[in-house]
């Protein structure tokens, strides 16, 4: 992918640590991704994953370190205001730059896809109807469901719902999405049409941070692969290095799931 590494990151974690209770589930953990770049986090379950994504979308508050998105620090820790930070919409301001797409497909189940796509735009965007439709539209026919678009999530199938919930955060235009293991909640036969939707997120330069069992996926779309293991990021790389080169024994041992 084309990376543009002199721009500054999108996304920057700095020495991010979270704990629930007495239990520390992430310890210092660094990372940064350029725009365009996408991250594919890889690593055993309980590892941290979904905790490290949280953090990042501020779903979750984190008790150390500092997040930048796109430039500015809007830190959502133990120290942080957060009475402040709504009040003057910063936090929502930040989540709506983020798309975040989960394992759960999460729609509303009495919308349309096109409801679904296009109720944030009206709600939140204020769009008329008629732009927000004229838009939803379009972003459903991207990811192959202008068919689709008057369904109901329970008349879709699971890679269907996912694809929608996809457009859904896309028709906000997010500078950078974050994907939690998208095709875990999918049967097989499906994973492969939502899987190509993220590969051409990716192809038109969609800034993506993806945790994903899917290693073929993480082998050809990622620019950098990070391997989380019990909180601490142990490795991070490129695919080849990741996949191909001098593994440390945890690592070795956690791809062996996958051959
Ligand atoms: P992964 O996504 O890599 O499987 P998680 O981020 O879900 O890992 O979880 C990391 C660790 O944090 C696990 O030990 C999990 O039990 C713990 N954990 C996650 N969420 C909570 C929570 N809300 N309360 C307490 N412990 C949690
Ligand atoms: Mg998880």
């Amino acid at each position: 992918m084309n990376k543009q590494t002199k721009e500054s990151p999108i996304v920057d974690v700095q020495n991010m640590s979270k704990s629930f209770g007495s239990t520390q589930v992430l310890k210092s953990v660094n990372l940064s991704v350029q725009p365009s770049e996408v991250m594919c986090l890889i690593g055993p379950s309980g590892s941290g994953k979904s905790t490290l994504l949280r953090c990042i979308a501020f779903l979750e508050q984190y008790s150390g370190g500092n997040v930048f998105i796109e430039g500015e620090m809007l830190g959502y820790n133990d120290n942080t205001d957060v009475r402040k930070l709504t009040s003057t919409n910063e936090l929502n301001h930040v989540r709506r730059n983020m798309g975040m797409v989960f394992q759960q497909f999460n729609l509303w189940p009495h919308m349309t896809a096109l409801g679904n796509v296009t109720e944030a735009l009206v709600r939140v965007k204020k769009f008329s109807r008629r732009e927000a439709n004229e838009k939803g539209h379009a972003i459903l026919a991207k990811v192959g469901l202008a068919e689709r678009a008057m369904h109901y999530p329970a008349q879709l199938s699971g890679g269907q719902q996912q694809r929608v919930a996809i457009a859904r955060s896309l028709a906000m235009e997010p500078s950078v999405m974050l994907f939690d293991e998208p095709t875990s909640a999918l049967d097989p036969e499906l994973v492969g049409e939502v899987l190509q939707v993220m590969k051409d997120l990716a192809s038109e330069g969609m800034t993506m941070i993806v945790v994903t069992h899917e290693m073929g996926f993480a082998a050809q779309v990622a620019d950098t692969v990070v391997f989380l293991d019990q909180g601490e990021i142990l490795v991070k790389g490129s695919p080849q290095e990741i996949f191909q080169g001098e593994k440390p024994p945890r690592l070795e041992q956690f791809l062996k799931n996958y051959m």
